[in-house]
């Protein structure tokens, strides 16, 4: 499995972006790989495994809110969201609860039903067993710490997952990735992250660029490269890296990809291939996402693209991470002619 989780975070760190210092994704995996020791995809789920029990709940959580651009979020988050949260629920038989801004829970809840996994609200979830809940948290900096322990009581999670979620600067501030403070659009979600690590509950994040949950203790190289990475472009001056760390970051050309990948190890470890779904699911996912009001998050516009990237190129990454961990957990014919034959000479 190992190689398996090599391969995996080779894929997602692959860069199709245009900027030059998208280049920073390998210093910033390079960072997240030393810290967990592990390929990052693979610890992640490994990590998911070993917690989730039937009826366990996994909190996830994206979107990404900035009235203007994206009232209604983007479209990377959504979708990796929705590939996760069915990989969790039909191979370890996971309760899924999403958190984010209120605007973007239509956007979720789309993703979610376009993935086949039906989504409720709150309170009708809660007397459904392996329901997907679908619910918002406090922008308000002292409602949301509150609300972060009852909610921890409340649900109980086993674990959870943040996914193109604007984490805060060492000031407190919430960033857009051109270094405009976003603070009050923005769900105080770091302080669920906080607690939940206090607990010793898991806590995984992926991120792009260096401004999201879980980028957080990995980003000297966001700051030495990164446009806005050391200095904003709002008033606070303290640029947009965050200082939110998790257990297992996750560093992705596109976050939707990291937890692609995280998916595909799960279905890999509990050998349940049906758990990840095929590529040519995701078009209609993101169709979805982008009928319920998320915008392409680098042309700004309501298309079926995920970071300006045609939904071609996310078909084939996912078809890509599924037949890598497909492959590597087939015997070869050589092998099953060895199996049923073991004393043939092996030369
Ligand atoms: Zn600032």
């Amino acid at each position: 499995m190992d190689l398996v989780g090599e391969d995996l975070d080779a894929l997602i760190t692959l860069g199709f972006q245009a900027d030059p210092w998208r280049r920073n994704l390998r210093r910033l995996y390079a960072e997240a790989r030393a810290r967990v020791q592990r390929p990052v995809a693979l610890a992640a789920a490994e990590g998911l495994v070993r917690a989730v029990k039937p009826g366990s709940t996994v909190v996830i959580t994206a979107g990404f809110v900035t009235p203007f651009w994206f009232p209604r979020g983007e479209n990377d988050g959504p979708p990796g969201g929705a590939v996760l949260a069915h990989a969790l629920q039909t191979a370890l038989e996971a309760r899924v609860v999403f958190l984010a801004e209120e605007p973007i829970t239509p956007v979720i809840r789309a993703a979610c039903d376009a993935a086949g996994l039906a989504s409720f609200e709150w309170k009708a979830a809660r007397r459904i067993p392996l329901s997907v809940a679908v619910g918002s948290f406090p922008v308000d900096e002292a409602v949301a710490e509150r609300r972060a322990t009852e909610l921890l009581d409340e649900l109980g999670p086993v674990a959870l997952v943040a996914t193109e979620k604007c984490g805060r600067n060492a000031k407190g501030v919430y960033h857009t990735g051109y270094g405009f403070d976003i603070s009050a659009d923005t769900a105080k979600i770091d302080h669920l992250f906080d607690a939940a690590r206090r607990q010793e509950i898991l806590t995984i994040g992926v991120g792009d660029l260096g401004n999201e949950i879980g980028m957080g203790g990995i980003v000297e190289p966001v700051r030495d490269t990164v446009p806005n990475g050391r200095v904003c472009q709002c008033p606070c001056g303290g640029g947009i890296a965050t200082v939110t760390e998790v257990d297992v970051p996750i560093p992705a050309a596109t976050c939707d990809w990291g937890l692609y990948a995280v998916a595909a190890a799960v279905s890999a470890l509990t050998g349940r291939p049906d758990a990840l779904l095929p590529g040519e699911m995701l078009p209609r996912i993101v169709e979805a996402c982008v009928a319920a009001g998320s915008r392409d998050g680098v042309t700004m516009r309501p298309l079926a693209r995920i970071d300006g990237m045609p939904m071609s190129v996310h078909t084939a990454l996912l078809e890509m991470l599924r037949t890598l961990v497909q492959v590597r957990q087939r015997r070869t014919p050589l092998q099953e002619f060895r199996k049923v034959n073991p004393h043939l000479p092996t030369d």
